[in-house]
């Protein structure tokens, strides 16, 4: 059966809880042991797929076709263990789920309450799949003291007391703020936030303390004495340049060896940290610079495409280079020749994206990629605004467009090369939707499998003609356009195992012009960049050598 170790936030939020549960997960596979990270979110939502980017940043999809929060993108990263449904939970699917119950009749007639009826769902939840990993790291949203997290507290809180004791531990994340007319580091707030844990019963075991300066030992102890945590236990987490310096520099911290003393582990296998040492030699002796832009709509916010920026990074890790990226708002090129603002880039990538808006400015991103040969990478959307390019200025269909563009507006102004799709192939089962379904569950989502061409350039760059890529989409490339496309040089060169669905397409003469339907960036991780990525920023570092 698992250990568990819960993770919780106080003081102020946005401390990066997510990154230390990540980084801590890894830690522990470094020492051997198997984890299962897990996201609790406090909101009522009941999952992330219709928040928009500029609220909650990206979505994350499984690889079983679960909408969720950003934080298991983090998890995957650090530890490669492919996230599931089961990982991201929310105050809104907790509820969902007990007031179904409730109508089912499930409960008997009894009155139907936070506790037990809501926090027996959450302990239902977190011991799910508990026998097959070491360690089962569970993150709460939010910070201690919100109303809304207070379920979840009460239903930590019961879990741990109806564990053996020793099983299960509690890591509290905080800040100390630097007061610089004093010169001190306050350790108040942290005292406060573990009173508030406290009040509800909870104690933490190890304190992970986000300082922007050294913590002097004098201070540890205070800490260590008033929150009743050992001082070993008081574990500083100090601002990296990285976030992939974080499994090393809280190793260097003892944060590791302060979760396994408490538990009472002793003595502890040793860690192996070659994975690590190698990423961040990777990333301190990278050689030059590529500039990559990424023409999209939510520019304002790293957050909205943290995975498409991340997997550049790993890209430039395999390639020993740095990768800088740009973004650019795609509705500028409604306006203005897209050549002065793209000729400095040495390639240029059109992420996913939802809605027509921008739409005519990424095509016009997609045309200047293609005339004058430098590499693009067309991710969802931009695939599609790849094959709309295509058919528009090459195969002479000149007023394609998409299904949904129409759909938005309400008339029919497009003539659809890409279209509403109704139903598909799942496994072995066959999935029917209607535009009039929900917003929430009407698109193809998850892990889908695709053959590739063989001797295409998608093949050669997989080193394989099975792929398996996580999918977000409610639209598709029309097949009844493939042999006008590709008369024109758009290859398909991935196509569904059903040969229905298009996959992927490529430009062949061209150094590097792929678009794919799904969402290669979700799989990628710093100690295993993804080819397609990898490839590109190559493709890059030899487009940056010609100018
Ligand atoms: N809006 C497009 C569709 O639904 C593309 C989605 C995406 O880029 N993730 O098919």
């Amino acid at each position: 059966m698992a250990r568990y170790i819960f993770i919780t936030g106080g003081v102020v939020s946005s401390l990066g809880k997510g990154l230390a549960s990540a980084a801590l997960g890894a830690l522990l596979q470094a020492r051997g042991y198997s984890v299962r990270l897990r996201k609790l979110d406090p909101y009522l939502n009941v999952d992330p797929g219709t928040m928009s980017p500029f609220e909650h940043g990206e979505v994350f999809v499984t690889d079983d076709g679960a909408e969720t929060d950003l934080d298991l993108g983090h998890y995957e990263r650090f530890t490669g263990v492919p996230a599931r449904k089961t990982d991201s939970i929310s105050s809104g699917r907790i509820y969902s789920n007990v007031l179904e119950k409730e109508r089912r009749g499930d409960y008997l007639g009894k009155t139907i309450q936070v506790v037990p009826h809501v926090t027996n769902e959450i302990k239902d939840y977190l011991r799910i799949g508990e026998d097959e990993v070491d360690f089962m790291l569970c993150e709460i949203g939010g910070t201690v003291g919100d109303i809304e997290g207070l379920p979840f507290f009460e239903a930590i809180r019961q879990f741990i007391h109806e564990r053996p004791r020793g099983e299960c531990i509690l890591l509290h994340l905080t800040l100390l703020p630097y007061l610089a007319a004093s010169g001190e580091l306050k350790t108040k707030p942290t005292q406060h936030s573990v009173k508030e844990l406290q009040s509800i019963g909870l104690a933490p075991d190890v304190l992970l303390l986000r300082s922007e300066h050294p913590i002097p030992q004098k201070e540890r102890e205070k800490i260590a004495l008033f929150c009743n945590v050992r001082k070993e236990s008081v574990i500083a987490a100090y601002d990296l340049k990285t976030i992939y310096e974080a499994p090393l520099a809280y190793h260097r911290e003892g944060l590791d060896q302060a979760v396994l003393d408490a538990f009472g582990i002793s003595p502890a296998p040793r860690p192996n940290l070659t994975r690590w040492e190698d990423v961040m030699d990777r990333m301190t002796h990278a050689e030059g610079e590529v500039r990559v832009a990424i023409v999209g709509k939510y520019t304002q916010l790293g957050d909205a495409y943290k995975s498409i920026a991340e997997a550049l990074t790993h890209g430039g890790m395999a390639n020993r280079t740095r990768v800088k990226v740009e973004w650019v708002d795609a509705e500028l090129f409604e306006r203005e020749d897209p050549a002065p603002y793209l000729s400095p880039f040495h390639a240029i990538l059109v992420p996913g994206g939802f809605g027509e808006r921008g739409t005519e400015g990424k095509i016009k991103a997609v045309e200047f990629a293609r005339t004058r040969k430098v590499p693009y990478l067309g991710i969802c959307l931009g695939m599609q605004m790849a094959v709309i390019e295509t058919a528009r200025n090459l195969a002479g269909v000149t007023d394609a467009g998409s299904e949904e563009f129409d759909h938005e507006a309400g008339g029919k102004r497009f003539t659809p090369v890409i279209y509403h799709l109704k139903e598909w192939v799942q496994g072995n089962h066959v999935v029917e939707r209607k535009v009039t379904d929900d917003k929430g569950g009407s698109m193809r989502l998850g892990a889908y499998s695709a053959h590739l061409t063989p001797g295409s350039k998608v093949a050669e760059i997989y080193g394989a003609t099975e792929i398996e890529e996580r999918h977000r989409h409610r639209y598709e490339v029309d097949m009844t356009y493939r042999d006008k496309l590709e008369a024109c040089g758009l290859m398909f060169s991935g196509i569904s195992p059903d040969g229905k669905l298009p996959e992927i397409v490529e430009i062949k003469n061209h150094p590097w012009f792929i678009g794919v339907q799904f969402h290669p960036e979700l799989k990628s991780k710093p100690f295993a960049p993804h080819p397609l990525f990898a490839d590109f920023v190559r493709a890059a570092v030899e487009a940056s050598r010609l100018v």
